[in-house]
């Protein structure tokens, strides 16, 4: 008696050991649950093996998705859940659905969002960022303006090269606020080169709140702002959103925001009406 027990407990001692050693940490965890469960329901070895199995592969798909969350770099987590179309009919609803298959990463296409500031841009990239990871797909999330400070300091440092392979490794790159600040010919050259470099292999999510005849104006350069377009929408998804910031809501019900005639209708609170 004693002595099979002790035999259990070696083979016991002997299993954790080893399954420490080939890192199957959540098999080592759930190991006696598993097999008592396997005792209670009369599995097969095979079924045993199967559901022990499964924790790992599980345990492994979480870490990954934590790990590519991580190196993502998303501003915030927002999905297409927490996407209100109806605030922004501009938006098809569809289509956006249509593109978290991910189809458009299969094909290394890319998805220009383009609007005023507050449409919600960065949080329908986000969401497609977040889908793309979940289906265990790499994603980098970088900000122009964060892009051109790295530039500058690349240059100082002689590592442009490096940053151009860096930014070619993610499966999708996510370029936010493209507009705001214009590029000087050096960041439009990297801009050129990256997007070249990326064309029809990685895609490419780009916000900009500057439509695409005022492109010139950010690259100053005209020549290179036509073929940088000519590259990014050779293949791609372009989403026009026309309509109000989806911040300034609040404030135009509570009246804080009237300036246009038609959010006059919006106002709850107006003192000279009560
Ligand atoms: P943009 O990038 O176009 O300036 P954001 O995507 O940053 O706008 O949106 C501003 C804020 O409003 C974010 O917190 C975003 O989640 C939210 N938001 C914008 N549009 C919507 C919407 N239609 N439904 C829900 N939240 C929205
Ligand atoms: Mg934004």
């Amino acid at each position: 008696m004693t002595v099979g027990n002790n035999a259990a407990a070696l083979t016991y001692e002997r299993i954790q050991l080893r399954l420490d050693q080939l890192k199957l940490g959540r098999m080592a965890e759930h190991v006696d649950a598993v097999a008592e469960e396997a005792a209670n329901q009369e599995w097969t070895y095979l079924t045993f093996l199967d559901h022990l199995l499964e924790l790992e592969v599980a345990a492994r798909y979480e870490r990954d998705i934590v790990m590519k969350t991580r190196l993502a770099h998303l501003p915030f987590h927002k999905t297409l859940d927490q996407f209100d179309f109806s605030f922004q009919p501009s938006v098809n609803e569809r289509q956006m659905h249509e593109l978290a298959t991910l189809r458009f990463l299969a094909h290394g296409e890319n998805i220009l969002f383009l609007g005023p500031p507050g449409v919600g841009k960065t949080h329908l990239a986000v969401a497609l960022g977040m889908a793309a990871i979940s289906q265990r797909q790499s994603v980098y999330f970088l900000t122009m303006v964060d892009l051109l400070e790295m530039l500058h300091r690349d240059v100082k440092e002689d590592r442009l090269g490096h940053r151009l392979r860096t930014l070619c490794k993610p499966k999708l790159l996510i370029l936010d606020e493209m507009g705001y600040f214009p590029l000087d010919r050096m960041a439009a050259q990297f801009m050129f080169q990256l997007v070249s470099r990326r064309y029809q292999k990685g895609s490419i999510i780009l916000t900009s709140n500057k439509s695409f005849g005022e492109w010139g104006d950010i690259f100053t350069d005209q020549v290179l702002a036509t073929a940088i377009l000519d590259r990014l929408l050779h293949h791609s998804a372009t989403v026009n959103i026309r309509g109000h910031s989806y911040r300034l809501r609040q404030k135009r019900k509570a009246g804080v925001f009237t300036g246009i005639a038609e959010d006059q209708k919006e106002v709850v609170a107006d003192p000279s009406t009560e």
